[in-house]
């Protein structure tokens, strides 16, 4: 197969399809002017927000203690149907389950829930068990890495904050159901690691996050700790992020520790370099507190050599070995077609030897969803093509 040209990078997202407003992309504030629009009083946004961030429900119809005169015009006005289920599929004897949403104007995201701690029997764990969903934050995304499916469809458009917040509301609802093996059960962490660069969406995720981790009623009530917030890299959002005082796990996917690789394989670098990168990171842990974990999805013979591992371990324990960084390393899950795979289970043990060996925290990611083409923005892909 010939190799494909070079995407380019794309920061600003296109404008068509804006999703209408929900009630979801509103701050406590902004519900309370809502819902006087509509000629209500004040105290009907708490209970709007009972229903939605407690309740996990999006059909005002269904709100007893609404006027029923009123509650068309609610849902017309504040709860537009955002998310369409068009499939979902899973693996894991029923713990992962992916599922592919429509929005408004056609564009397709996913989502994917995972529940840890399950026996083989799907009843829980003597340790308990929590659930993580993996968000997307763009349909698409421009960031143009070219071992990544979503990369390779480029941007088609930022997500709205409701679109984001749907997702986590969702997933919530799908367990607080019993849906998933283990019975009915929580969300208790949040990743942006789906479709997107969530730093390149950075008002909507910033939005999104307050919504996820405010208190129930008004949000959510996922700790912030739950929280971890992706990038590639984009140095001026980290210090932003680190700036809106939210304690999320930043998460930096490095994929290489010198400039001569990672140009090629996350083309944000011919921007910020690595060592711009790994500063903005410690940074980050600095004022945060928070440990930051750098993402390297291995490569074979592309970035899984064992002098990586001793160049990456340099260049993370040069800021300092307080604790700051916890390596995370992914066995590549293969886009269909691509030259780009998984390394040899030798390499990998290496690359975590050497890393081990330099004292540098590091644990290998499991490799949930691999059967039902969990990479992000392979379902979509598949979807398209139908
Ligand atoms: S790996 Fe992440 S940042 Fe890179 S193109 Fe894919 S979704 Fe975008």
């Amino acid at each position: 197969m010939p190799d494909r040209p070079p995407l380019t990078l794309t920061f600003a997202a296109p404008r068509r399809g804006k999703p209408p407003r929900h009630f979801a992309d509103l701050a406590p504030d902004e519900r309370a002017a809502a819902v006087s629009e509509l000629g209500l009083p004040a105290f009907r946004a708490k209970q709007l927000s009972a229903h939605y961030y407690s309740g996990l429900s999006v059909d005002p119809l269904a709100w007893t203690d609404l006027p029923v005169a009123h509650r068309e015009d609610i849902r017309e006005a504040l709860f537009p149907p955002l998310l369409t289920y068009v499939r979902d599929v899973s693996c894991d004897g029923g713990a992962t389950v992916k599922t592919l949403w429509r929005l408004h104007d056609g564009t397709l995201v996913e989502s994917v829930l995972m529940r840890y701690g399950l026996r083989r029997d799907g009843t829980p764990g003597s340790h308990g068990v929590r659930s993580t969903l993996c968000v997307s934050s763009q349909a698409g995304c421009g960031m143009a890495c070219p071992f990544c499916a979503t990369g390779q469809g480029g941007l088609q458009r930022n997500l709205s904050t409701a679109e984001i917040v749907d997702q986590v509301r969702a997933a919530a609802a799908t367990l607080a159901a019993g849906g998933l093996p283990g019975g009915p059960g929580r969300l208790n962490n949040v990743v942006f690691m789906g479709m997107g660069e969530p730093l390149a969406n950075f008002n909507a995720v910033m939005r999104a996050v307050r919504a996820i981790t405010s208190p129930e009623p008004d949000g959510l009530g996922i700790s912030a700790r739950g929280v971890t917030v992706s990038t590639v890299g984009l140095v001026p959002r980290i210090e932003q992020l680190a700036d809106a005082g939210i304690p999320v796990t930043l998460a930096v996917s490095l994929h290489a520790p010198d400039d001569e690789l990672r140009d090629t394989l996350v083309p944000i670098n011919t921007r910020h370099k690595v060592d711009e990168v790994v500063d903005a990171a410690w940074r980050y842990a600095e004022r945060t507190k928070r440990r930051v974990s750098i993402e390297y999805a291995l490569i074979k013979d592309v970035n899984d050599q064992a002098w990586r591992a001793d160049r990456l371990a340099k260049v993370l324990q040069s800021r300092g070995d307080w604790g700051w960084v916890h390596v995370n390393l992914i066995p590549l899950n293969p886009t269909p077609g691509s030259k780009w795979t998984a390394s040899r289970p030798e390499d990998e043990a290496e690359f975590v030897r050497r890393l081990a060996d330099h004292r540098v925290p590091v644990t290998v990611r499991d490799t949930r969803g691999r059967e039902i083409d969990g990479a992000c923005g392979q379902l979509a892909a598949t979807e398209r093509a139908r």
